[in-house]
């Protein structure tokens, strides 16, 4: 049975995703200060730092140290932008249909920051002294890359977000396949590596084509690009997620899986054996840098032949490697003759050794306690999350914010990120924010 606590948190998720925090622009402010009015109703003492305007909410629970440096449970309070009409419900009017609580934020991730609120909130109301200081940062702008949130908090006010540890986005939610409910836990994220890609012709009519057209080389790039799977290269965090998910399958699974962990064998494996598309182009992500056009210019004149063409890319990059090494693989892709502007680039990052870690090893003993049936399997998301900047000051990043969706429903959680109908299910939010609090106040030793 979902508790009490539970229900109010609803009731704050509602709250949280009538206020429209659409970044660009974010305007997180309503929403900021009704998570600190919570948290200050609970006797903390919350305080707003704002970045041009946006602002980033921070409490804590002092401990006693014994336990080892703090716990930072990390928040975003801005989201993506809606279309409109292709919601079923007002997309920020937290209503709810048929089990589900609609709105924009409902999983990315407005339903952790209440998640994180309840359980500080409710560790202040034990009025008991934690095992070590627990930190709760609601931030803005995560979805326009951070700067006046996380990366704000991180390289302005260090002292306040530094921890041994943080628990943010993306992981808790139950993800049925074959028969085998699995609980992801992110342990590792890919870096980036977005570049303008140019090519320079000659310019000239319309009327006399030639074979030296910006437009024609650029778009031969594109295609090259589009079109190639980058080399593979092993990642400890996807073969853990790989072995330890073909180990709760059957054969012949069981024994699949853990090739795709081979760059010999994967490329067949992905075209031949997988079926769904989609997971397939998901996997593939997971063991090779990634690049998607995003977008081209070229030409103001429907008559003039032009000198320049130019394109963007979205680099993803897998832990362990560098922009250097990602544009090598791309010029080996695309051949000489480009000019590459690199806009944005930061690595990826990966936990190591997460077998034994005191937060690992809580958050599996979790997922054992609250279903016992469900599976704990370690995950690198394809993006990036606040994690980026706050693991900069040394933390160890998990993600995790449990979530249960009936299987009969067949919702994968990752197509409901940044997509249409947004929603969560409410007794499995109500599930998961019980779970959370018994997460964070086991590992601080109060309970
Ligand atoms: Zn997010």
């Amino acid at each position: 049975m979902p508790s009490e606590l539970s229900a109010t948190a609803l009731e704050d998720l509602r709250t949280l995703l009538r206020f429209d925090t659409t970044n660009p622009p974010g305007n997180e402010g309503p929403a900021a200060a009704f998570v600190a009015a919570r948290l200050a109703d609970a006797g903390l003492e919350p305080v707003t730092l704002e970045s041009d305007g946006r602002p980033n909410v921070v409490a804590r629970v002092a401990g006693d140290g014994s336990g080892g440096g703090p716990l930072l449970l990390a928040g975003h309070l801005d989201v993506v932008p809606v279309d409109r009409d292709q919601w079923d419900h007002d997309p920020f009017g937290a209503e709810i249909h048929d089990g589900y609580l609609f709105g924009r934020g409902a999983i990315d991730m407005k339903y952790m920051v209440v998640h994180c609120m309840t359980a500080i909130s409710e560790l202040a109301r034990t009025g008991k002294r934690p095992t070590r200081d627990v930190i709760f940062a609601a931030v803005s702008d995560e979805e326009e890359g951070c700067r006046h949130g996380s990366r704000f908090l991180v390289e302005q006010h260090p002292d306040l977000v530094r921890a041994d540890y943080m628990l943010g986005e993306f992981g808790g939610f139950s993800l049925d396949v074959k028969g085998v409910r699995y609980y992801p836990i992110q342990v590792a994220e890919k870096g980036a590596c977005q570049f303008r890609l140019t090519a320079t012709g000659a310019p000239g009519h319309g009327s006399v084509p030639h074979d030296d057209n910006a437009l024609v080389k650029l778009a031969g790039a594109i295609h090259a690009l589009g079109k190639t799977r980058l080399p593979m290269h092993r990642c400890r965090a996807v073969e853990a997620f790989l072995v330890a998910m073909a180990a709760a399958q059957a054969a012949p699974d069981r024994w699949v899986l853990p090739l795709l962990a081979n760059p010999a064998l994967a490329p067949l494996i992905l075209d031949k054996l997988v079926a769904d598309r989609g997971l397939a182009a998901t996997l593939a992500a997971n063991l090779s840098n990634t690049v998607s056009p995003t977008g081209a210019t070229a030409g103001k004149k429907i008559n003039v032949i032009p000198g320049q063409a130019s394109a963007l890319f979205d680099g993803r990059l897998l832990p362990g490697q560098t922009a250097a090494s990602f544009l090598a693989e791309v010029r080996a892709v695309i051949g000489d003759g480009f000019e590459v502007e690199v806009i944005n680039e930061f690595e990826g990052r990966e936990n190591t050794q997460v077998a034994g870690d005191p937060l690992y090893e809580a958050i599996c003993a979790n997922v054992k306690r609250t279903d016992p049936s469900g599976v704990p399997i370690p995950y690198m998301i394809t993006g990036f999350t606040d994690a980026q900047y706050f693991g900069r000051l040394g933390a160890r990043c998990f993600g995790y914010a449990p979530v249960r969706y009936p299987v009969e429903d067949q919702i994968r959680f990752n197509t409901l990120v940044h997509g249409h109908n947004e929603r969560i299910h409410v007794d499995g939010f109500r599930w998961g924010v019980d779970a959370f609090v018994d997460l964070v106040l086991g590992f601080v030793g109060v309970k």
